[in-house]
């Protein structure tokens, strides 16, 4: 079983696939693998630390979303579906819908070109279930810049709001484009209840 968490930054995604695989772990059938995108193996997170590094400012679009596509691909291919094969349920915080929000719709490449080189990366292994989480813009950037100093919120510019908010609204035209597959869940509830969501839909597509 190939589960995948989406969401825009903010949503809660990492706490919410960590506490959730602590509730699976003790009550599922079978083995539970906890990772994430991009990265989760030593290849990709090599790639994860140069697309996140801020020094390379000079970072083409395409060329930032060929890489998540070769780290998703090293990730697939040595990871998840070997874990598949062995009957494990995978939990994977991000996969290809985050390439399809952020840098086809945030990064404006468009989201076909996208799709593409995606096709190319995971030759049709797609998530039996993803569960996306939802979270307005504005909550989600406070949720992230909690913490921050003052100064470091000045910069917290209208670019990013406007990024974020592009974001999330290509993640709720996906949630409507394959509903047979992924469906949305609401983050304003306090975090339990959101894992406990999360935790009966699971539950309620895969009992045992
Ligand atoms: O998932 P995580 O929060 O660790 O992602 C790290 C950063 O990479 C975030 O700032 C996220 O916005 C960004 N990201 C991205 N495009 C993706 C996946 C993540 O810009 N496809
Ligand atoms: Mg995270």
């Amino acid at each position: 079983i190939f589960i995948t968490l989406e969401g825009p930054d903010g949503a809660g995604k990492t706490t919410v696939v960590n506490e959730l695989s602590q509730l699976l772990m003790n009550d599922i059938n079978r083995e539970v693998v906890t990772t994430r995108e991009p990265g989760g193996i030593p290849i990709a997170e090599q790639i994860r630390q140069v697309i996140l590094d801020p020094k390379n400012i000079e970072m083409d679009e395409r060329t930032e979303a060929l890489l998540y596509a070769a780290a998703r691909r090293q990730h697939l291919v040595q990871k998840v579906l070997p874990s598949l094969k062995e009957g494990k349920l995978v939990l994977c915080d991000r996969f290809i819908d985050s390439s399809i929000a952020y840098q086809g719709v945030g990064r404006e490449i468009g989201k076909a070109a996208v799709q593409n080189i995606n096709d190319f990366a995971i030759e049709g292994h797609y998530p039996d279930l993803t569960i996306y989480l939802d979270v307005p813009s504005e909550v989600g950037l406070e949720r992230i810049n909690r913490g921050r100093k003052e100064s470091e919120l000045d910069r917290l510019d209208n670019e990013s709001l406007d990024f974020h908010k592009k974001v999330r609204s290509a993640y709720l035209e996906l949630v409507k484009e394959h509903s047979e597959r992924i469906v949305l869940v609401d983050t304003e509830d306090n975090i339990e209840k959101v894992v406990k969501n999360c935790y009966d839909l699971i539950k309620d597509k895969y009992p045992s």
